[in-house]
């Protein structure tokens, strides 16, 4: 399972995120910046997403 916490990536944030696959984890975490934390669709960038993933739990 992945596992994502908001907070890790520096926002006072509680939103917690799991998934078993990457890409709907990356979908979800995309969806709440945009509409949580004022992101533009084009600020999720593959660098970004690299940096989600460096912190993205697994277990
Ligand atoms: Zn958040």
């Amino acid at each position: 399972m992945l596992r994502f916490e908001c907070k890790d990536a520096g926002f006072e944030c509680k939103a917690v995120f799991q998934s078993k696959s990457e890409e709907e984890l990356n979908k979800q975490i995309g969806q709440h910046a945009v509409d949580v934390h004022g992101l533009e669709p084009s600020d999720l960038t593959p660098e970004l997403l690299r940096k989600v993933k460096a912190l993205t739990q697994r277990s």
